[in-house]
């Protein structure tokens, strides 16, 4: 299949198959050898282009199973993109049995300080709650390797910057950040400049 050329694990090609996913799409063909190498990059995507798998697959691809630590945080302007990209996670890499967490307002702290005692490769959420855990020592963010600013529009529309901004100022040094937007506004460019390096850029 054409996702031959990416070099993916037989575990996830597996998954992506069960996912009836015959061929990537053109934000997909793009993104994972790019993720995969290990560049920064911004991609001007929108949704239902497949941009949650062209980050989620390279993401389940890289993780390793036996780190309990999270290894990749995505960061999304709503709870329900935030869970589905924990779906997209769990399926991409069911055959890894990976885990992934979703965690945002209006649910119980305790239960996802509980959640994010256990092993929990992906973690998915929005600004306000993961800043919470981060500043309250819940979620370690010392082993992540991924970080996705996803719809980077939007969370500038939501007023959560100063919080991705915030969050941002926890993150390891060492690591491949990824930025999502349906536009590249000059806000957008400002945020990406300084959290990105030398991005490589994608409008499709
Ligand atoms: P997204 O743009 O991430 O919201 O994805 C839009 C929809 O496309 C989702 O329902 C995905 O499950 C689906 N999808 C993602 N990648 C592929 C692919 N390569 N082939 C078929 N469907 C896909």
């Amino acid at each position: 299949t054409k996702w031959k050329q990416f070099d993916l694990s037989p575990s996830i090609l597996e998954a992506l198959e069960k996912l009836s996913y015959t061929s990537p799409t053109e934000v997909q063909e793009q993104v994972i050898p790019a993720l995969k190498s290990g560049k920064d990059l911004m991609a001007k995507a929108q949704t239902g282009s497949g941009k949650t798998a062209a980050y989620a697959i390279p993401i389940c691809d890289q993780v390793e199973w036996e780190e309990n630590k999270p290894q990749a945080l995505v960061i999304t302007p709503t709870r329900e993109l935030a869970d589905q990209v924990r779906l997209d996670a769990l399926a991409i890499g069911r055959f890894k049995r990976l885990k992934a967490a979703a965690l945002f307002g209006r649910q119980p702290f305790a239960k996802q300080k509980l959640e994010l005692k256990q092993k929990t490769h992906i973690i998915a959420g929005t600004p306000g709650r993961l800043l919470d855990h981060l500043e309250k020592g819940t979620f370690d963010p010392s082993k992540l390797k991924y970080v996705i600013i996803d719809e980077a529009d939007e969370l500038f529309n939501r007023g959560f910057v100063e919080q991705v901004e915030a969050i941002m100022a926890f993150m390891p040094k060492t690591r491949v950040t990824a930025l999502f937007s349906a536009t590249f506004s000059k806000e957008v460019e400002s945020l990406a400049s300084k959290w990105l390096k030398t991005p490589e850029r994608f409008e499709i």
